[in-house]
């Protein structure tokens, strides 16, 4: 990959990117079918990515003719890179089993090892014979819905399609790699003011939460809504912020310390629960929820904003569930896309039917909406919540500390790009948008660690 990665650096033409030979192998961050029984008898909590996670070589697969290689100048850590690593809630060797059913094409992704990753920023470098809009040199962002479109199930929404896959987690040969294999109709155009690492962190979690709230398909966010936000500067959450103050709607951030609470108010959210702080319980064992503490919660919002929150983005799932479905308001909206804290749900169906409330699902984002994200990224309207960079043969270390909830935003990753701060082709486009708020995650975490020293 040496000269592949030499020759983007040196702006190498898209004429000059084909006749690079493609390399049989390359680095590549994985999990082993060997060892999926590795962690048995041990605490979720406890389970160690840095152990499951293995960097080496891997061998490059062949191109179908609807797809590219990418080079992959950055990646980034998603929850579900932690979810692979742990094992939870299955291996995902299950995935690529099924996967590997299904066709000639599908069968290459039924490996020993599972490369993982789910975002990438990169170059394209070769183009399958079917592929029509995309050709070597260009840059690209990566989303991760992987569709089968000769599958009628998924042309109505193609997350409605009835295989419709996860990349990097439900297949093989993810972007957490220095070269990924994707489908034509993954690729959108790398924002020219990013670097690549600040382009890569945005795909997966960006487009999640515009779908949750902005598109037709989950809670149709209005000017005005009032939106609660669990983890308000996670990886989902940070975009939520931004896209609800985008439109006009007015975030209640929900946290778990002052410093996230700044960093929320720096980003414009002026209401913010710590809600480790205000130490809400709302689980009084692990049976039963505590309603009084639900009204304590619900009490809390309306101190900050006068109202019941009209939608509530909801991914936490079991902690937190019966306090959303209490706090959302008469005919409000709980979207969820996720269950970090326990998928097996309860809450008061008494709160739901009587006061007309809704609970609607979303997952990830159709091309559609995926596109229209990464628009907003690229006109500046939201700003890419990466917080800190990792080099690849360190991705063990950054899923562990999303693991643990020790992160803000988003963690990139290096993968052929040898230093941060790289690819930026419009720096012109970069000052208009403004440094302070495109490094804003980046600068709050550096004055953190340097508080802490
Ligand atoms: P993240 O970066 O770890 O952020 C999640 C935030 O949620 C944390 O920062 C934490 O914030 C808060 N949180 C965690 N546990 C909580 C609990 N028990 N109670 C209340 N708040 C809690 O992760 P993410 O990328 O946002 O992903 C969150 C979840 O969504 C994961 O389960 C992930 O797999 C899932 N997900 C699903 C999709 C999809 O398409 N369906 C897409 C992306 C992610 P504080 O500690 O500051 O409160």
């Amino acid at each position: 990959m040496q000269h592949i990665r030499d020759a983007i650096l040196a702006d190498a033409s898209g004429d000059e990117l084909a006749n690079i030979p493609i390399p049989e192998a390359f680095r590549a961050a994985y999990v082993k079918r060997s060892e999926t029984a590795m962690f048995e008898g041990v605490d979720s909590w406890d389970k160690d990515p840095r152990k499951s996670i293995h960097i080496d070589e891997v061998a490059t697969p062949e191109l179908a003719p609807d797809e590219v290689y990418v080079a992959v100048m950055a990646s980034s850590i998603n929850f579900n890179t932690v979810w692979t690593s742990i094992f939870e809630p299955l291996p995902t060797f299950g995935f690529l089993n099924k996967l590997g059913k299904e066709s000639v094409w599908g069968k290459r992704h039924d490996l020993d090892y599972h490369v993982i990753g789910s975002d990438a920023s990169g170059v394209v470098v070769r183009a399958g014979s079917a592929v029509r809009k995309w050709k070597p040199g260009d840059k690209v962002n990566i989303h991760c819905n992987y569709v089968d479109d000769q599958d009628p199930t998924s042309h109505d929404d193609s997350m409605k399609g009835a295989n419709q896959r996860i990349w990097g987690f439900e297949t093989n040969f993810g972007g957490l790699a220095d070269l990924t294999v994707v489908k034509a109709n993954q690729l959108m155009p790398k924002p020219g003011h990013l670097t690549w690492e600040e382009s890569a962190v945005n795909a997966l979690c960006a487009s999640t939460s515009y779908r949750m709230l902005v598109s037709d398909n989950a809670s149709r966010m209005k000017q005005g809504d009032t939106v609660l936000i669990w983890g308000a500067s996670g990886g989902l959450g940070g975009y939520a912020t931004q896209l609800v103050l985008n439109g006009g709607g007015v975030p209640i951030g929900v946290v778990s310390s002052p410093e996230k609470g700044e960093l929320l108010n720096q980003m414009g959210c002026e209401a913010v629960i710590d809600r480790k702080a205000e130490a809400y319980e709302f689980w009084s064992d692990p049976h039963t929820q505590d309603e009084t503490e639900w009204r304590r919660f619900g009490k809390r919002i309306r101190s900050l904003t006068n109202t019941d929150p009209d939608i509530v983005f909801e991914h936490p799932g079991r902690q937190t569930m019966g306090a959303s479905i209490f706090a959302v308001a008469r005919g409000g909206t709980v979207v969820t896309c996720a269950a970090t804290s326990g998928y097996m749900i309860e809450y008061d169906n008494r709160h739901l039917w009587m006061k007309l409330k809704r609970i609607v699902s979303s997952h990830f984002a159709n091309y559609n909406e995926a596109w229209a994200m990464n628009r907003l990224i690229d006109s500046g309207a939201i700003q890419p919540i990466m917080s800190a960079v990792h080099d690849l043969e360190d991705v063990g270390t950054a899923a562990s500390s999303v693991h643990h909830n020790e992160h803000e935003g988003k963690l990139a990753v290096l993968c052929l790009a040898p230093e941060a701060g790289l690819g930026i082709d419009n720096q012109e486009k970069r000052e208009r948008i403004g440094e302070d708020k495109i490094t804003l995650f980046q600068r709050h975490a550096r004055s953190l660690t340097a508080k802490a020293e």
